[in-house]
């Protein structure tokens, strides 16, 4: 995939995407946390100690607009547990940024680090903005100046940041620099999702989608599925859903249908994926106007037959409004938090497989972990090797969950915190509850 700029960033679909209910994304992930928690009987003090975040830091970033004037955005960081290890988790630009989410963001993180046995904590940051809206030089100074606010918060061995929805390379590029200034010192581990040139892995940009593509393997071959014509629904073309539909496609599935902030796109006969890429690339980012599919709804998308859905834009797609509707006969989430907790309940019902975000997803942190022991051991990994060890962690943690969910008679989902929250509470117990 081409680097991309802050000019021409592909969209994730998000802007378009229906919002069924206003479920609040922490009690939909505390929902889930509470049930997992029952089952492996954690008690109360682990409980009390793992449901709320270590740190949250609320920061409001003055930045000189090209315009003259001074607009002040609101910045988050939260670290919701660092037990396992540093916190990890990338950054959010986007205006439907709240305190509420990048809380449950940050606990996702660290239930998905432990989940695929990285020795990190999970950590969120955001800034309510709009960056499509902005220059390049006004979401430069943004990042500064939010790094700035932020220098004691991050570090290669307190607190690493990685992109998110609205941010990609450029924007990590600008956090190692300013840290290292901050510094005085090059400081490349800070923070991953950088530019190749500047310490970046190979294999990062596909990562996700990557493993996503792995997760789906390993669901379709337990339900003996073979890939190999098997349809899909990918809702969402940023980063994590274009590569996710080409790696779905290149395993020989039939990608019926694709979306972003400009609608879905329909095409029976299959969506040539590269194709619908290098449109959107040579389109400003977006799929407006794509004609490789008819236009359908994202409702539409959703609810197609397919075998595998993927929903890949933002929180909330699939809720209790909706979820009764879907037919797919698995869906791997590649956004984080796109089903509903109300949803779950009515998905496990219809016997619908879900994969959870903090297992489908996770391949991106695996491989910012990767690039970050790059980064402190200085040597750099063939893609090849990056690509064998990630997907060597994402079938070894698909297992692990998948023997959980039998061994506990629960979903994939509650047994991936089932895995998680064990993992974190036995790193707690041996630790002791109170140091970050
Ligand atoms: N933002 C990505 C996620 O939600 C990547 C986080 C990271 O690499 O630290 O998993």
């Amino acid at each position: 995939m081409p680097h991309l700029t802050n000019n021409k960033k592909p969209m994730s679909g998000k802007e378009n995407v229906i919002k069924h209910s206003s479920e609040n994304p922490f009690e939909s992930m505390m929902s889930r946390f509470d049930e997992a928690a029952r089952i492996i009987g954690l008690d109360e003090s682990d409980y009390n100690v793992l449901k709320a975040p270590q740190k949250a830091v609320i920061v409001n970033i003055p930045v000189m607009m090209d315009n003259g004037k001074v607009r002040v955005f609101e910045g988050f960081r939260v670290v919701h547990n660092a037990n396992l290890g540093p916190s990890k988790g990338g950054i959010r630009y986007s205006m439907d940024v709240h305190l509420d989410e990048v809380k449950a963001l940050a606990a996702w993180m660290t239930w998905k680090c432990a989940v695929v046995g990285i020795p990190y904590g999970g950590g969120k940051g955001g800034i309510k903005c709009d960056p499509r809206s902005m220059s390049k030089g006004e979401l430069e100074r943004l990042t500064r100046a939010y790094t700035d606010l932020m220098v004691d918060v991050f570090g290669p061995d307190r607190d690493i940041p990685a992109p998110d929805m609205g941010t990609g390379q450029q924007e990590m590029a600008w956090i190692m620099d300013e840290y290292s200034k901050l510094k005085g010192y090059s400081s490349p581990a800070v923070v991953t999702g950088k530019p190749l040139v500047l310490g970046g892995s190979l294999g990062r940009v596909e990562a996700t989608g990557r493993g996503v593509m792995v997760s789906t393997r390993s669901a379709l071959s337990k339900l003996k599925i073979s890939p190999v014509g098997a349809t899909t629904a990918v809702q969402g073309f940023g980063n994590v859903g274009s590569i996710s539909a080409k790696l779905l496609a290149s395993q020989g599935m039939k990608v019926l249908a694709i979306s972003d902030v400009s609608g879905a796109y329909h095409n029976p006969e299959g969506i040539d994926v590269e194709a619908a890429i290098a449109y959107r690339d040579s389109n400003n980012g977006t799929l407006e106007g794509y004609t490789g599919g008819s236009k359908i709804t994202n409702s539409d998308l959703l609810e197609l037959e397919v075998d595998v859905l993927v929903p890949a834009a933002m929180e909330d797609q699939i809720t209790a409004e909706n979820a009764d509707r879907i037919k797919a006969k698995v869906i791997v989430e590649g956004a984080n938090g796109p089903t509903s907790a109300s949803a779950d309940t009515i998905l496990n019902k219809k016997g619908i497989m879900v994969v959870p975000d903090i297992l489908a997803n996770a391949g991106g942190v695996t491989v910012s972990y990767f690039e970050w022991v790059q980064n402190r051991l200085g040597y750099f990994w063939t893609e090849e090797r990056v690509y064998r060890r990630a997907d060597r962690v994402m079938k070894t943690a698909f297992e692990a969950v998948y023997q959980a969910s039998i061994e506990h008679n629960c979903s994939l989902r509650i047994a991936a915190y089932v895995v998680a929250i064990g993992k974190v509470a036995e790193v707690e117990k041996l630790r002791g509850k109170f140091g970050l």
